[in-house]
């Protein structure tokens, strides 16, 4: 079907179907791959895109091709009222999947408003089922709670999935635990590789624990994976079946094999900046504009901007690699 608008496709013929929407830079725990222990303020509430802004923005994006939408932060789940913005956002005509990613902490008291609001998918991360792991990475306490809101999740209609991120020397050991874990809960788990994203900057190759070797590891537990085709190449996992049929698998390997090439994702940060990239270095501003009334119009032709400004590929690997400023939970994971 046309779009009302051009579509947002860059220099090197990526179609952008995917938006990725962060709602807040906030959040509860303070997991060392993303933030630092002690953050020196969150973003104020006058500087944050306010709920009428977010759903205009994906409704203009919906004109032009958007139609997957994923809340993410920080922790979304910290912004008052998201349910609301679920809704909203849920009433759009041309979005079809409506997405969480969360750390599962708020989850179990927010699922039935969300359900009812429209969510559709929800991703939690879960790195281990050891309370003092669970302490190690995110320098809190509360694994309890993510595994109730887990919980809540699987008895509710969303489509669920576990993301696991590995750090080697400290939690390569929880690696078959969480698959056990994920093939009892009738889930899908994904392992993320370790991006240089985390506000510390102690990021180095040596912690990161590739999707190759994790792979090699519950082959040796579960037996031979095998490969799940999928029709759609802009998603970022390779997904497997385990022998027996049980639950599924999949590893995201930005670092060890960058998939940039399908990449269709753009993003928009809490306070109101389009991204082309997580590792991008330009942001393009939208809050203002909307601010002063922009029209429709002008709110697409910044996103095009934006879109048209994207690199080939993301560039970890190359000589002279530096971070980008702002850190994941900055930026929206
Ligand atoms: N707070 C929510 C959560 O943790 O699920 C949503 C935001 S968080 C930034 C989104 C995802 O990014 C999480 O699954 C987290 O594991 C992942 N993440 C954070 N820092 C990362 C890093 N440096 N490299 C790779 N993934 C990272
Ligand atoms: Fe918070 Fe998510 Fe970052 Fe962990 S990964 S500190 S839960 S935003």
């Amino acid at each position: 079907m046309p779009s009302e608008y051009p579509y947002l496709i860059d220099q090197y013929q990526r179609m952008h179907t995917s938006l990725r929407v962060s709602v807040t830079d906030a959040c509860n725990i303070r997991c060392r791959y993303c933030m630092p222990e002690k953050v020196h303020g969150f973003l104020p509430r006058d500087r944050l895109l306010d709920f009428e802004s977010i759903a205009r923005v994906v409704s203009v994006l919906g004109r032009a091709g958007i139609e997957k939408v994923r809340l993410t932060g920080g922790e979304p789940l910290m912004r008052p009222d998201l349910p609301r913005l679920v809704g909203m956002l849920s009433r759009i005509v041309s979005i079809r999947q409506l997405a969480m990613t969360t750390n599962g902490m708020m989850l179990a008291e927010s699922i039935d408003a969300l359900v009812a609001s429209g969510l559709t998918h929800v991703n939690i991360s879960l790195d281990t089922l050891r309370e003092k792991g669970f302490q190690q990475i995110s320098r809190r306490d509360g694994l309890e709670q993510v595994l109730s809101g887990i919980a809540a999740a699987v008895r509710s209609p969303l489509q669920v999935r576990l993301n696991a991120l590995v750090l080697r020397g400290i939690n390569l050991e929880d690696v078959i635990p969480l698959v056990r874990f994920a093939r009892e809960q009738g889930v899908v788990i994904r392992f993320i590789e370790f991006m240089p994203l985390d506000a510390d900057r102690a990021w180095s190759e040596s912690q990161v624990v590739s999707g190759e070797e994790l792979r090699g590891i519950v082959e040796q537990e579960f037996g031979e994976l095998r490969p799940v085709v999928s029709a759609d190449l802009s998603q970022p996992s390779r997904d497997f079946q385990f022998p027996d049929g049980k639950g599924g698998i999949g590893f995201i390997d930005p670092v060890s094999q960058p998939f940039c090439r399908d990449c269709n994702r753009l993003r928009l940060t809490a306070d109101g900046k389009f991204r082309n990239c997580l590792f991008g270095r330009q942001e393009w501003d939208v809050r203002g504009p909307v601010m002063r009334g922009a029209s429709d119009a002008e709110i697409h032709r910044i996103a095009m901007d934006c879109v048209h400004a994207k690199f080939a590929s993301h560039g970890i690997s190359d000589r002279g690699f530096s971070p980008p400023e702002r850190a994941m939970y900055q930026i929206g994971g």
